[in-house]
């Protein structure tokens, strides 16, 4: 067993889109990033690569790099998955935290948890979200970002 952690924390600025697990929120404001901003798609490639003992998703998908400026995150995450099977490692399970103010997530769990399923061919029962607020604290309670933390055990 192998186990992996990753967070991910993005600023909400107008003008940008609030994606979450490939769902995209209804949100005056998004996420700010150099690709879609996806933070869940984010955290879930970092605890990923992080259990296999590949490294970071900077070190694979540079932010600097112009092939990922706007990206869609799911690319990650499906090349990620490539990579674990290449070493013959198993998602056991995955489960995160996601912290935002506002708007209500659990409504749409449903459909980042069928996205997630299908991208890393594992049950939808392998796969638990939980929704944080900041309590009007911290830059997520003060609605200035949004932020994932994300656990999963390969074996
Ligand atoms: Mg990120």
């Amino acid at each position: 067993m192998r186990a992996g952690l990753g967070y991910d924390i993005h600023r909400l600025v107008e003008g940008r889109k609030l994606l979450l697990g490939g769902v995209e929120i209804p949100s005056p404001k998004g996420a700010l990033g150099h690709s879609d901003g996806d933070c869940l798609y984010h955290a879930v490639t970092d605890a990923l690569l992080g259990a296999a003992g590949l490294g970071d998703i900077g070190r694979h998908f540079p932010d600097n790099d112009p092939r990922w400026k706007n990206a869609d995150s799911s690319v990650f995450l499906k090349e990620t998955k490539r990579l674990l099977d290449g070493k013959k490692l198993k998602i056991e399970n995955i489960d995160a935290n996601l912290h935002l103010e506002t708007p209500k997530l659990v409504p749409h769990f449903p459909q980042m948890i069928q996205n997630l399923s299908k991208l890393l061919d594992i049950s939808e029962d392998r796969i638990n979200l939980k929704a944080k607020s900041g309590e009007g604290m911290d830059a997520v309670g003060k609605g200035e970002a949004v932020a994932a933390q994300v656990v999963v055990l390969l074996c």
